[in-house]
């Protein structure tokens, strides 16, 4: 089987979401079945079977307080419990959906994390390094790299990564090589250190995800890079394979691609996961 474990169910960011809310307006709302139907719909015209709804952390109203950020105070609106209510909803309705959310690794908010998390019937929780302290890795207005500069970035953003999954907060960490959207790869002194961090992961049990929403950022390519990948796969490291869509569109996006690069990186599974106990699958076209 094939799935998509790394869903939004709308864009980033007021005005992005204000252009586009007459689409899922037309459905019922952004958590209507009508709107997560049309995720359904164009995963199953790609050949994946199961999908995860994984919301930002930051849309919810519960976390405002946990990040100075001005953006992210901004985005923290909705009702965590209301958006859980509907993708079990939409389960119940018979569409094969997991209840996910993609968590922010915040250092300082470890105890918060846990406790939200346990207060919610999540099937999956995604990891992710968006932020190193105040500064964003993958947000353009609030950028590391002027301050950071490629060294102290990479660094950062491995140490941080190693210490998410060694929280054990999370079930997959997301995007493991995300510095590099806007084009600068991690400097090749720091290798060591990324196998380093793999070995860690391996020992934490955590899985990683193959993302294809590389393919559509400024760097071109897979969430991880294929060095990175056969790295993972030689550490024991599983894998979920997603997309990140924030758009019917783009659910399962380029899976050809990524379907051939796990292959290509000796993965012959992924996992599936349900109330956060995975189960390995094999990786079909069927
Ligand atoms: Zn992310
Ligand atoms: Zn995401």
């Amino acid at each position: 089987m094939l799935t998509d474990y790394h869903l939004h169910l709308q864009p980033d960011g007021e005005e992005a979401r204000d252009a586009d809310r007459t689409r899922w307006d037309r459905e019922g709302g952004a958590r209507s079945p009508g709107w997560i139907a049309r995720y359904v719909d164009q995963a199953r015209a790609r050949a994946v079977s199961e999908i995860a709804i994984t919301e930002h952390v930051h849309r919810f109203a519960d976390v405002r307080h946990w990040h100075p950020n001005p953006w992210w105070q901004g985005e923290a609106t909705e009702d965590l419990g209301a958006h859980c209510d509907a993708l079990l909803a939409a389960r119940d309705g018979g569409l094969p959906v997991l209840v996910g959310i993609e968590m922010d690794w915040i250092p300082d908010r470890v105890d918060d994390t846990r406790a939200l998390l346990a207060a919610h019937p999540f099937d999956i929780v995604l990891g992710s390094v968006h932020w190193l302290g105040d500064l964003a890795v993958d947000h353009p207005d609030y950028p590391c790299w002027d301050d950071l500069g490629a060294d102290e970035t990479w660094g950062r953003y491995l140490d941080e990564l190693a210490a998410a999954a060694a929280s054990g907060l999370f079930d997959v960490l997301a995007h493991p090589d995300l510095p590099k959207v806007f084009g600068t790869r991690m400097p090749a002194h720091l290798a060591g250190r990324r196998d380093e961090v793999i070995a860690a992961i391996a020992d934490c049990g955590v899985a990683v995800e193959c993302s294809s929403a590389g393919l559509r950022k400024p760097i071109g390519e897979l969430y991880p890079d294929p060095d990175w990948l056969a790295a993972f796969c030689r550490a024991g490291v599983p894998v979920t394979l997603s997309s990140d869509a924030h758009r019917p569109e783009d659910v399962a996006r380029d899976y050809p691609t990524a379907v051939a690069a796990l292959r290509g990186a000796g993965y012959e599974t992924i996992t599936r996961f349900r109330a956060r106990e995975p189960e390995q699958v094999a990786i079909t076209w069927d």
